[in-house]
C-alpha cells in the first residue's frame, strides 16, 4: 500500500480505492489504489515528473479490452478526463485527444465528408487505447491512417512521436514503457457523404450481428495465429458455450468471452486459460491473450 502523500498535487482529479469494475466493459473487477485524472497534458506530464518512480503506473481507456482482476489495481491508474477529448478537423485528417472514443472521431470525419476512419466506428474503445492496441477492424487499422501520436513519458517528457517510431503490428505497438499517449493525428481523405454513412451503416449492422456487442465483454479474447482464425479453433476445440461460474464463451462468437451478470475476473481468465487447454489440445496451437489483464487476484 502506497501512502496518499506520496502523490502529487493535480489540478484534475484523485480518488482513493476507486472502484475500476463497474466502469470496464466486462463489469469486473476491483479498485485502484488511486484513480488519477490528470486534467489535461500539463497536469500529467507535471504529474509524472513528481511522481515517485517506485509508484507502478496503469492507464485505462474505456477498459473494452481489459480483465480488472478482482484484487484491484496496486500503484497510481491513470484514465484521461475530458482535458483529453478535443477532436479537430484538418484538410487531411483529424486530430484527435486520447480520450477520444473512437466512435466519436468516426463520426467527425463522416460529419466533415473525410474517408478512411469508417473502420473506427466498429471498435468501442478510446483513441489512446486504439494507438496502443493498433486496433482493427473492417479491413483497417491504426497502422493504416496514423501520421503521429503525442505521449508523455513515464519520466513527463511530452514528445511527437512519427508512425515509425511506435513499431505497430497486429494489436501491437511498441510505445516507450509505461508513456500515455494524449494525442493523435490520423490520415482521411475526401470522400462522398453517403457512401460513409452507407459504410458506417454497414460496419454497425455487421457488428451487431456478428459480435455480442451489447453484452458484458471484452472483445477478441486471443489473438488470431497466423494464417488462422482463433474462433475457428475454439471452435473446433469444442469450446463454443462453455461456462466457468457466471463466465461463459459467446454462443455468437466464440473468440468473445461473456460476463453473465455477476461472474468474476477469475471466473473470466480461468475460462480464458481453459479455452487455451483445450485448443493446445486439440490442435497443438497455443493461443496468446489479446485481452490485456491488470491487476491482482482476489
Ligand atoms: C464488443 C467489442 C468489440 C470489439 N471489437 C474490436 C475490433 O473490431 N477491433 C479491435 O481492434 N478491438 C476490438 N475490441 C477491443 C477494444 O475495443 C480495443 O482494443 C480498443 O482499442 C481498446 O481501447 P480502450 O480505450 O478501451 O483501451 P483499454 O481496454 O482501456 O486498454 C487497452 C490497452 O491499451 C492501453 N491504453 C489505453 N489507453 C492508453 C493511452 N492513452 N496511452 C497508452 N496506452 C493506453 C492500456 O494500458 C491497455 O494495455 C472490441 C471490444 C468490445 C467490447
Amino acid at each position: 500500500m502506497i501512502a496518499a502523500l506520496d502523490i502529487p498535487t493535480i489540478r484534475g482529479r484523485v480518488q482513493e480505492r476507486a472502484m475500476l469494475g463497474p466502469t470496464s466493459w466486462f463489469r469486473v473487477g476491483g479498485a485502484a489504489e488511486f484513480l488519477i485524472r490528470p486534467a489535461d497534458e500539463a497536469d500529467l506530464a507535471a504529474l509524472f515528473r513528481e511522481l515517485a518512480y517506485e509508484m507502478p503506473v496503469t492507464v485505462i481507456g474505456a477498459a473494452s479490452n481489459l480483465i480488472i482482476r478482482d484484487g484491484g489495481v496496486a500503484g497510481a491508474v491513470v484514465k484521461l478526463a475530458r482535458g483529453f477529448n478535443e477532436i479537430s478537423v484538418e484538410p487531411d485528417g483529424i486530430v484527435a485527444g486520447a480520450a477520444a472514443l473512437d466512435v466519436t472521431v468516426a463520426e467527425h470525419a463522416a460529419a466533415a465528408s473525410l474517408s478512411g476512419l469508417e473502420f473506427l466506428s466498429g471498435i468501442p474503445g478510446t483513441i489512446g487505447g486504439a494507438v496502443a492496441m493498433n486496433a482493427g477492424a473492417y479491413g483497417g487499422d491504426i497502422s493504416q491512417v496514423l501520421q503521429w501520436a503525442e505521449i508523455v513519458t513515464r519520466s513527463g517528457e511530452s514528445m511527437r512521436l512519427n508512425i515509425h517510431d511506435l513499431g505497430l503490428s497486429y494489436r501491437h505497438s511498441n510505445l516507450p514503457p509505461g508513456a500515455i499517449v494524449t494525442r493523435a493525428k490520423f490520415s482521411a481523405v475526401p470522400g462522398d457523404a453517403r457512401a460513409i454513412a452507407a459504410r458506417m451503416a454497414q460496419i454497425k449492422a455487421s457488428g451487431e450481428a456478428t459480435q455480442p456487442v451489447r453484452a458484458r465483454t471484452g472483445g477478441s479474447t486471443f489473438a488470431n495465429p497466423p494464417d488462422m482464425k482463433a474462433w475457428e479453433l475454439i471452435d473446433a476445440a469444442g469450446c463454443r458455450g462453455l461456462m466457468r461460474g457466471r463466465a461463459q464463451v459467446s454462443e455468437l462468437h466464440c473468440n468473445f468471452l461473456l460476463n453473465l451478470g455477476d461472474a468474476s475476473a477469475a471466473d473470466l481468465e480461468g475460462l480464458g486459460e481453459e479455452v487455451r487447454a483445450r485448443v493446445q489440445k486439440a490442435s497443438g496451437v497455443s493461443l496468446h491473450w489479446e485481452i490485456k489483464r491488470i491487476g491482482i487476484p482476489a
